[in-house]
């Protein structure tokens, strides 16, 4: 079998709170092929930013190891593009200076930058705003902004934490949309956590359900759903399997946690 693009093996995570110890994700195992679109959902509390920032090397794990094409991380990775889950652009920098801040620290040269920059906001809906702050933009047009900066610098893997998770559910799903475009031309891979169970369908090849706390895998759902996709598919017979699929699975463990387990 090849060497998958990532690979999480028997992660583990508990972090030392003063007196007590708390089990944040439990044997977590996962590859991720080149291409994939991968979700992950799961109850609040259940490590599913933890996942993320270890997937990252931002932090490392307790037991276990995540490799990207065989090789463990010991830290950030230059493969790895993140957009965080809170708003997170340079509110002194314009929308053209926001995505050119990547490319910057990377050195590349000025106007090769400003090119890439433009063409990146145009995918994601916001030529005309070049010159605009963040403060002049709606919530959704500055998680485009984020996603944009992060994605001009073609990074292989792209991980994003709620990325949309302050947004009302029809602006998500638009942006989603968009978001599948574009990671269909740029052929980008992503690990992207979410707690909209329409948002996982929509997007996703595979979906990764982890249990109550501690985080374990409890059920991996491919998608059988075409791609390319687009909103259509939202009301498709195709798309209300796999949404009640992934609920019934989410609902199990939220009436756990529930009954404060
Ligand atoms: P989720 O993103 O799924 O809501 P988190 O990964 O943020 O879950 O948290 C999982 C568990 O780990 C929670 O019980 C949380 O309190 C604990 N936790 C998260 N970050 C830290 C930290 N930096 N130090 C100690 N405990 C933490
Ligand atoms: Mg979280």
């Amino acid at each position: 079998m090849s060497v998958p693009l990532l690979a999480v093996e028997n992660v583990t995570k508990t972090y030392n709170n003063d007196s007590h110890e708390v089990v944040a994700l439990k044997n977590i195992s996962l590859s991720v092929e080149k291409g994939q679109f991968v979700s992950i959902v799961g109850p609040s509390g259940c490590g599913k930013t933890t996942l993320l920032e270890i997937l990252c090397g931002l932090r490392t794990p307790s037991s276990g190891a995540v490799k990207i094409k065989g090789e463990t991380i010991t830290g950030p990775h230059k493969s790895i593009g993140i957009v965080f889950q809170e708003e997170s652009t340079f509110p002194w920098r314009t929308v053209l200076e926001n995505v050119e801040f990547g490319l910057q620290m990377q050195g590349v040269g000025k106007s090769e930058r400003r090119e890439k920059a433009r063409r990146m906001i145009a995918m994601v809906g916001l030529s005309g705003f070049e010159h605009a702050y963040p403060y002049q933009l709606s919530g959704g047009m500055k998680q485009r902004v984020a996603i944009a900066r992060t994605l001009v610098t073609e990074p292989e893997i792209v991980v994003m934490d709620e990325p949309f998770g302050a947004l009302d559910e029809q602006t998500r799903l638009i942006l989603g949309g968009e978001l599948l475009k574009i990671v269909e031309q740029t052929k980008a891979t992503v690990v992207l956590v979410t707690h909209s169970i329409q948002e996982a369908a929509l997007l996703s090849d595979l979906i990764v359900v982890l249990s109550a706390r501690p985080g374990r895998i409890k059920e991996l759902i491919r998608s059988p759903l075409p791609k390319p996709r687009d909103a259509t598919i939202l009301t498709t017979p195709e798309f209300a399997n796999i949404t009640q699929r992934i609920w019934s699975s989410l609902e199990e463990e939220a009436l756990m946690f529930g009954k404060g387990n």
